[in-house]
């Protein structure tokens, strides 16, 4: 098997805009890199709108994340939508095996975002698509007239809760704060405007109940909600399977790197959600992506280490 196997110069784990990005820019220099992602566009995908991409004042997710996909197939980058599970390092090489088969490479970008994190009450698995969701926007339109809660207070939560007011005839948003200091202001003040919703503050989701589907919630303070869905947006929780499989240095699980995105071991890079840096947006993600795809190139054709 290892015989026969192509050699990449570099894979690119994850096929959102880190390794879009990333796969954009090693088309251009011209390597043989292969992006294997589980899904194609990543977190952003999931977002109604996005406002603050440059040169893009509104545009949805899937189309702003489509789009990179088509930039890297117009530069003839290969993107493979598989899963994968084990990374091991050999002498002077990586393997990766994915669901479908292995793969070798020279170098690796690590760009496998993060995941959302549940509200582990009871109720949440046994409800799971039976109105508990973490993707308003995939299921919003199954919610109209009726009435629904988002539990959080950040943009994701508040981005969810105006795409459900378009649907629903009633949203309360459910937040353990006493006010949305977490969030962009902008999207507050559209909050604000609309009658639809309604802030619940200083209550957290302590149970969600119902029979075959969700009936309502419960929150800590007592209280109790009618409601047909529980649409999860209280945050995100680093990806650590990589991390843990290579022994990478991280912090409170998101890897770290240095300014040209190398990890703590050699031929191993890490662009996006998935490392220790300040901003999670797609911005950044991009831009480190693009830096990791550099950094591969200096070190794999111009020697520079
Ligand atoms: C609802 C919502 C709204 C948002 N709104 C905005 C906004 O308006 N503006 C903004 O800038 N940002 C926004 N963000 C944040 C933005 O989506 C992220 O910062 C960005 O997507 C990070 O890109 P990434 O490539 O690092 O990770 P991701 O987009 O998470 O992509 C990681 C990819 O890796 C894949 N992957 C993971 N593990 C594996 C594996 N083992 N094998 C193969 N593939 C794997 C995943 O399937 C995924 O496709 C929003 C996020 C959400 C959820």
């Amino acid at each position: 098997m290892s015989k026969m196997a192509k050699e990449y110069d570099l894979i690119i784990i994850g096929s959102g805009p880190a390794g879009l990005t990333a796969g954009i820019y090693a088309a251009r220099y011209n390597l043989n890199f292969l992006i294997i992602g589980k899904l194609n566009g990543g977190a952003i995908s999931e977002a109604h709108k996005v406002c603050n991409y440059p040169s893009q004042n509104n545009i949805s997710g899937f189309e702003l994340t489509q789009s990179m996909v088509s930039h890297v197939k117009e530069l003839e980058g290969e993107i493979k939508q598989e899963e994968v599970i084990k990374i091991e390092k050999e002498e002077k090489k990586f393997m990766i095996t994915t669901n479908n088969k292995k793969y070798f490479a020279k170098k690796i970008i690590l760009a496998i975002g993060r995941e959302k994190q549940k509200l582990s009450v009871p109720g949440e698995e046994e409800f799971l698509g039976k109105g508990v969701s973490y993707c308003a926007t995939c299921d919003a339109a199954f919610y109209k007239n009726k009435i629904v809660t988002v539990a959080g207070g950040g943009n994701a939560a508040i981005t969810a809760a105006l795409l459900l007011a378009e649907h629903a005839k009633k949203v309360y948003i459910i937040y353990r704060q006493d006010k949305f200091f977490r969030a962009e202001p902008a999207w507050v003040k559209k909050l604000e405007e609309e009658k639809k919703i309604e802030p619940v503050f200083k209550s957290n989701i302590s149970e969600i109940y119902g029979k075959y589907f969700v009936k309502g919630v419960k929150l800590d303070n007592g209280k109790t909600f009618d409601v047909d869905g529980v649409f999860v947006e209280i945050g995100f929780k680093p990806n650590e399977v990589f991390s843990k499989q290579l022994n990478l240095e991280t912090n409170k699980g998101y890897i770290i790197t240095n300014k040209s995105q190398k990890t703590s071991i050699n031929g191993i890079y890490a662009a996006g959600d998935s490392t220790n840096n300040r901003l999670k947006q797609v911005i950044t993600a991009c831009a480190e992506g693009a830096i990791a795809s550099t950094a591969v190139y200096e070190e794999l054709k111009l020697g520079e280490k």
